[in-house]
């Protein structure tokens, strides 16, 4: 049984695209906590944060990755 914090619709989650030049799938959580409210891109790494529900992808909201 997995458990996720942001509560989309898989469906939206499908549409959803980061807004990196690669338009990439997001997925729930962030790499460190996948129960977190965020989207992470699958390819960028950047994360979005989910307010009340809704994912506020605009680059400028983005959370870096910290890796490296
Ligand atoms: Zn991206």
């Amino acid at each position: 049984m997995s458990a996720v914090a942001v509560q989309l619709d898989p469906q939206l989650l499908e549409i959803l695209a980061c807004p990196c030049p690669e338009h990439a799938p997001l997925k729930a959580g962030t790499a460190s906590d996948p129960r977190a409210d965020y989207l992470t891109c699958t390819s960028c790494g950047r994360s979005f944060p989910v307010r009340e529900g809704i994912p506020v992808l605009l680059l400028d909201e983005a959370v870096e990755p910290t890796d490296g």
